[in-house]
Parts: structure tokens; C-alpha cells; sequence
């Protein structure tokens, strides 16, 4: 099987590192991580201008990306690796900066996946099409019902990690599970 990970919000905690860089510029009394994140931009609680320093931080920064907390236990990315062995596993993202690409690689090498996949995308509809992905993680609602629009086979799920962000249009298709286990469960019995 081929299987699509989105990286930040559902392995990796950007929102807090993200959050983190606002609350040592002063911006906000503390940061916040993504399971206590209620919207899903920032701009209930930062200006375009202070979200555009914080961005410029990470855009000049080779390493922030591999600073970022996993949002899931060791045990899950051993699980994730084990996958790689039969099935075809795949991160997607579309990060920025100084060689996200690398730095994601190293991020996940890190946490205990030899030799991952890394696409750097924002259309991840077209990368799910292209590469046939049966199973797909995501925590953007509108990427999720987007990869279940481009399902062209019966067989192409595409699920939503539940977050307080993503809570709106959702589409009947969609699957949606609370942890990244309850994925991981669903892709070993092939349900
Ligand atoms: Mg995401």
C-alpha cells in the first residue's frame, strides 16, 4: 500500500515552535501547542506584520525545522518505520526556508525513520493522485477534502486528524480519527 503523511500538525508541533518564537519577541505571554491551538491561522492573535518576523526567523534559521516537538510517542514512529518495509510511505509538506527538505529528512531520521520519503508540496491532492496513495493523514480540512475529491479509485482514504481547528467543512467522505494510532490501525487492517 502507499501511505501519505502530512508532517506538521500531526507528527511534528509547529504551532508551538511557532508560538514559542512570538513569546520570546514579547509578542505573546506563551506559547501554545497544536492540541490547544483554536484556529487555524494566527491572526486572531498576531498582526500580519509580527507573523511576518517570526516567518522571516524561521526562512534564515538551516535548522529551526529539526528543533520542532513530535506529536506522537517513539513507539508511533517505530510503528511508521515498520510500515516502510511492505508499504510505500511518503511525508508531505510544505514547509519553507533554508532546505526544508533536508532538515524534515533529518527531523523524521531522528525520530526513527530510516531513509524517508520527503515531498516538498502544497498541492498535496495531486502528489495523493500521482503516486496512487491508498491511505492519506492530514490536518488541514480543505487538503483532506481535497485528496478525497482527486480519489479517483474507490480505494484512496483520505483521513482527518481531529484538531479544534478543523472542526468546520469537513465533507462526508472524509475519515476522521483522533490520534494518528487510530490511522495506523485502520491502514494495518486494511479497513
Ligand atoms: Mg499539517
Amino acid at each position: 500500500m502507499n501511505i501519505l503523511f502530512d508532517v506538521d500538525g500531526v507528527l511534528a508541533d509547529y504551532v508551538f515552535a511557532f508560538t514559542k518564537e512570538a513569546s520570546i519577541l514579547g509578542y505573546l505571554q506563551e506559547p501554545y501547542d497544536t492540541n490547544n491551538n483554536p484556529c487555524w491561522s494566527f491572526g486572531h492573535i498576531l498582526t500580519e506584520e509580527k507573523q511576518a518576523v517570526i516567518q522571516g526567523i524561521v526562512e534564515h534559521d538551516p535548522k529551526w525545522w529539526t528543533r520542532l516537538e513530535p506529536l506522537i510517542s517513539q513507539q508511533l514512529f517505530r510503528d511508521i518505520n515498520y510500515l516502510q518495509v511492505l508499504n510505500q510511505v511518503f511525508f508531505c509538506t510544505n514547509r519553507f526556508g533554508i532546505n526544508p527538505q533536508q532538515q524534515t529528512k533529518y527531523w523524521l531520521i531522528v525520530h526513527g525513520i530510516v531513509n524517508p520519503a520527503v515531498i516538498l508540496s502544497k498541492r498535496k491532492d495531486l502528489v495523493a493522485e500521482a503516486l496512487n496513495i491508498d491511505y492519506s493523514i492530514e490536518d488541514n480540512v480543505e487538503k483532506a477534502n481535497n485528496i478525497c475529491g482527486m480519489a479517483s479509485l474507490q480505494s484512496r482514504k483520505s483521513y482527518l486528524l481531529d484538531r479544534p481547528y478543523n472542526r468546520k467543512d469537513r465533507i462526508e467522505s472524509l475519515r476522521i480519527v483522533k490520534t494518528v494510532e487510530e490511522f495506523l490501525d485502520d491502514v494495518k487492517r486494511g479497513a
